[in-house]
């Protein structure tokens, strides 16, 4: 019985996803994560933390993208022999969650969830949050994501809400927390105000159709002159209380009788013109003065420096009640304040004939009304941006209610203080940081709806605002309801009643939650166990997550450790939600950042990059992309892409990425095939090469250590694209030199030096895209090393030698010559087994020892390095020439046209006087009559491309060779069968002249040339 190959045979193509289903289970198997954790376990410390993922849906392919770089560094980090925590967090409470379970039950409004009662509304919502974060593990371990999954943390855990409390009593005793009474961009669905950091997004506003109405209010006592405004809000003319002229514009009066900006209408010729300030005080009457929200008010004109001269009238309709900046005025014109609409947005009592509608049903009636009162000027339509909800998309209003903030003011510089710290990649991202935290506005954490933090402020008529810090000081000054209480959420907290710190009274909760970013802004707090005195295991999964987690309360040692974060990545849009959250909550409780190093990055598109939506039938599903895809692909795409520009992806990318990628599977196959043929047998201890090499093998060896210095700078530079690009490079140089240079040397078999070099070139690179890839490279480094660690994620970071950078270049020079060769080639039409005569090189003097495999790959008799001879054209270059020359140009221009200058050395030219830089010409060289030339970067080459008899004679032993392989490929023979070739009598003087290398080249043992026959083989 033959002996078992060393190496499994490869397939032509792998099959991603089939592989890496049965990588999966050898990893459960042989407890490889776990062994890897014991193996690092002591080691110097790589502090990441994990920012939470929603459990209210399953993953989609964006959150592919940023699971894949977070395991990316942790494995790399890993291979470096650092210790890791690897704890997953979810978010699992606030408007995320609360919204799927509306829909899920069918419910429509706040009302509704009252109705079905908030006990059961929260089981659903940990429900569901327990039935999604099980399925995003799932996929998150299929997309290769090693993490401590079972020990997650969940926001919604009562430590969690804890630590929340004890950051908000800090704030309140710093005099930061207020109740504040502000116009709020507000959700009629959601029946809640949203605050300046979630609504910041572009994403959140689309563009929408309404009504542009001009709208006359008359002036009292101005009889046939009135005033007029521009609104796309026709719901606000109801609680219209004023009327906005900019002081120092000028407004004119129309024949008939309307006053304007002149700006806006510089046609029309008014009868009389005025400044603004003329204008403050005129009294109007207001549209809909018969209602009893209008009650008293006096409609007047007020100045306002902000009204915009670019759209409308000039005049702005002003109602304090359902807009930010008219409900400042209302504070500036001590104006009343109507607020027109409910929590649903509907029109409220006060409001008559309007009252009950939407803001968007009462439209159509506002305008009949203005019709019928003869008050509009003009009607028409106008689309525009408009805000939506972040969350369930509906168009927002504006209401005036009661919110609890935290002020900005206090915080702001030792924020950006401690942004300064953090460095970013990619870097420009530091600055929007910047941006925002310049332009935050109070935090607004106060939200009207039901599953999610519960605001621990018990306000008391006597003036105390009583803030709690924590369960135990709940459980202290609690008077009743903490029998009922299972967990710290709503309806539970609410019956829990205390008394008053400064009078004695009983006290409720305020009803509001809070916003979920606070929820994920104290984890690193939370969970590292930032004031725990001891250590609490399973301490940290309590309440909501008692049966889902099973992580520990570590104790503050434990913190001191961890904390700050080494490493933290997330999306770019989270410079306004988790990075602001956690670093204003870090700064406020410890004055420094939580986070040292950040990646961000873009939005995945797909693959002509436009948004991904359901709606347009472009949106792909992680799964299934897992499935069809695979995981590694996946990974390469998402690594491969500039992180500060939208990232495509898709399955003809996927596809690119499967056929790239097939450069390095075909060099591991093609090593496999000829080392199993051999007998060659690696060992893991004799992995590094010792003693003379022969120069190719001593080339592969500075390649791979260059290739891993180069991988582990951009490791560490946080820099995935560079990574890859190093890869892909190296694959090539093996690939398409290495191994292409020593094909001879593989079949021959003889010559174990260089079996063991390219293995030692394979081993290294599975290393180092180990953390890239991670099913495909174990897949092949236990097929590769069959003594060694059992998994290349065992096996740590290749250590090697500064390489010889000298002879890497060289080499380089020398690809690059062959390069330009077949580029010339190329343009002459010949094909690349037609032998040539000669050809000449000029510029990559270095390259000059290595003539030799020039001349065999070029396929050339002879490589000479002289000087070009070729046609030179030498154009200027004008975007940087003509503004050094200015009127000096076109003489220069002339010289060139004509062919009258000299050529200087290091690409320099001079003409008509004036020495011009290789940065300030465009240089083409035309081949001379029975040449090709090619040139670049200063290297340029000349391919002889006269032919004779005997380099006909020569290229049809090629073509010969090349047909006789493919012969033997279609008939299945193996690549050491040896064969009789048969050559019909045409082909004898081939045969005489060129036998033996056609017989090296198809393993043919003997050549008969037989008159009758056709070429044909056979197998001895
Ligand atoms: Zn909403
Ligand atoms: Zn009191």
């Amino acid at each position: 019985m033959p002996e078992a190959p060393v190496f499994q045979p490869l397939p032509t193509v792998p099959d991603h996803p089939a592989l890496e289903e049965e990588i999966l289970a050898r990893w459960d198997a042989e407890a490889t994560f776990e062994k890897l954790r014991e193996q690092n376990r002591g080691g110097p410390r790589f502090s990441f933390m994990d920012g939470p993922i929603t459990a209210n849906n399953p993953a989609g392919v964006h959150h592919g993208h940023g699971r894949t770089l977070k395991d990316v560094f942790q494995r790399y980090k890993a291979m470096q022999g650092f210790d890791e925590r690897y704890q997953n967090g979810f978010d699992s409470q606030g408007l995320w969650v609360e919204v799927e379970v509306e829909k899920s039950l069918g419910l429509a409004s706040k009302h509704e969830i009252e109705e079905y009662g908030l006990a059961e509304f929260a089981r659903k919502c940990v429900e569901r949050v327990a039935h999604y974060s099980e399925v995003m593990t799932d996929q998150c371990r299929r997309l290769g994501q090693w993490m401590d999954w079972d020990n997650d943390y969940y926001t919604f855990s009562d430590t969690n809400i804890e630590y929340i409390w004890g950051f908000l009593k800090t704030v309140h005793e710093r005099g930061w927390l207020y109740r504040g009474h502000r116009s709020t961009q507000w959700c009629p669905r959601c029946g809640t105000s949203l605050s300046q950091h979630e609504q910041a997004g572009e994403e959140n506003y689309i563009e929408m159709e309404h009504p542009s109405l001009y709208v006359r209010f008359p002036l009292r006592g101005r009889d046939g002159e009135s005033l007029v405004v521009w609104t796309t809000t026709p719901w606000t003319l109801p609680a219209n209380v004023a009327a906005a002229v900019k002081p120092d514009a000028d407004y004119g009066l129309t024949s008939d009788g309307r006053w304007v900006a002149v700006a806006r209408f510089p046609d029309e010729s008014f009868v009389r013109t005025v400044r603004g300030t003329d204008l403050v005080g005129l009294e109007y009457t207001g549209p809909f003065d018969e209602l009893d929200a209008q009650a008293g008010v006096v409609h007047r004109v007020i100045p306002w420096d902000e009204v915009s001269l670019d759209e409308g009238t000039g005049i702005v309709h002003i109602a304090t009640g359902a807009g930010a900046e008219d409900f400042e005025l209302s504070r500036v014109h001590d104006l009343p304040v109507l607020a027109p609409i409910d929590e649903a947005g509907r029109m409220l009592p006060p409001y008559g004939e309007f009252a009950g509608f939407t803001t968007t049903e009462v439209a159509v009636r506002v305008i009949d009304a203005l019709h019928a009162r003869g008050l509009l000027a003009s009607e028409g339509t106008i689309v525009h941006r408009y805000p939506i909800c972040w969350r369930c998309k509906t168009p927002l209003v504006f209401r005036v209610v009661d919110d609890w903030f935290i002020s900005a003011q206090e915080i702001r510089q030792p924020m950006l203080d401690a942004n300064a710290t953090v460095e970013w990649t990619p870097p420009q991202y530091k600055k929007r940081m910047d941006d925002w935290l310049r332009n935050m506005d109070d935090w607004n954490i106060s939200r009207k709806r039901y599953f999610g933090l519960p605001l621990p402020f018990y306000p008391c008529a006597c003036g105390e605002l009583n803030v709690i810090g924590s369960r135990a000081e709940l459980e202290e000054r609690a008077v009743s309801g903490l029998e009922q209480l299972e967990e710290l959420h709503r309806p539970w907290i609410d019956a829990v009643r205390i008394r008053c710190a400064s009078c004695d009274a009983e006290l409720e909760r305020i009803p509001e939650v809070g916003d979920a970013w606070l929820d994920a802004g104290i984890v690193h707090f939370s969970t590292l166990g930032w004031n725990n005195p001891e250590w609490i295991p399973h301490g940290y999964a309590t309440g909501a997550s008692a049966e889902l987690s099973g992580a520990d309360l570590p104790d503050h040692a434990y913190w001191e450790k961890w904390f700050p974060a080494d490493w933290v990545s997330e999306m770019r849009e989270q410079i306004r939600l988790w990075f602001y959250s956690q670093c204003f909550m870090s700064v406020t409780l410890t004055g420094r950042s939580p986070y040292r190093r950040v990646l961000t990055y873009e939005k995945v598109f797909d693959e002509k990059g436009k948004p991904m939506h359901k709606s347009t039938g472009n949106a792909i599903e992680l799964n299934e992309a897992l499935e069809r895809m695979g995981a590694d692909v996946m990974r390469w795409l998402y690594c491969a892409q500039t992180p500060s520009e939208p990232l495509k992806f898709g399955y003809g990318l996927a596809d690119d990425v499967k056929r790239r990628f097939l450069t390095f599977w075909n060099s591991v196959k093609f090593f496999v095939d000829y080392a199993n043929v051999s007998g060659f047998r690696p060992t893991w201890g004799a992995l590094h090469l010792h003693g003379d090499l022969a120069p190719l093998d001593r080339w592969l060896v500075e390649r791979t250590h260059a290739f891993v210095l180069d991988a582990e700078a951009a490791y560490e530079a946080y820099d995935t694209v560079g990574v890859m690009r190093g890869y892909e490079a190296y694959a090539d140089d093996l690939s398409n030199w290495y191994i292409r240079r020593s094909r001879r040397r593989f079949w021959e078999g003889r010559e174990l030096e260089a079996f063991q070099t390219l293995w030692y070139g394979l081993v290294q690179a599975l290393r180092v895209m180990a953390p890239i890839m991670p099913f495909v490279t174990d897949h092949l480094w236990r097929n590769l090393v069959p003594d060694g660690p059992e998994s290349v994620h065992l096996a740590g970071w290749p250590e090697v030698e500064e390489p010889d950078r000298a002879l890497l270049d060289e080499i380089a020079d020398v690809r690059r010559v062959v390069a330009l060769a077949h580029q010339a080639r190329a343009t002459s039409g010949l094909r690349l087994r037609q032998p040539l005569r000669k050809l000449v090189v000029e510029g990559a003097p270095a390259a000059a020892v290595h003539a030799g495999e020039i001349a065999d790959e070029v396929r050339v008799h002879e490589v000479e390095f002289g000087t070009v001879a070729a046609e030179l054209r030498v154009k200027p270059h004008l975007p940087a020439l003509g503004p050094r020359l200015g009127k000096e140009l076109p003489a220069v221009q002339q010289a060139l046209q004509a062919g009258e200058f000299e050529q200087l050395d290091g690409g320099r030219f001079r003409a008509a006087g004036h020495e011009l830089g290789p940065d300030e010409v465009l240089v083409e060289r035309a081949g001379l009559e029975g040449s090709a030339v090619a040139s670049a970067d200063g290297v340029a080459v000349a391919l002889d491309t006269t032919l004779d008899d005997e380099l006909l004679l020569e290229g049809r032993a090629f073509d010969l060779v090349r047909q006789v392989n493919s012969m033997r490929k279609d008939q299945g023979l193996a690549l050491t069968d040896r064969i009789v070739l048969t050559l019909p009598t045409g082909d004898s003087e081939l045969a005489q002249r060129y036998g033996d290398r056609i017989k090296d080249e198809v393993l043919a043992v003997e050549i008969r040339v037989d008159g009758d026959a056709g070429l044909s083989i056979a197998k001895v």
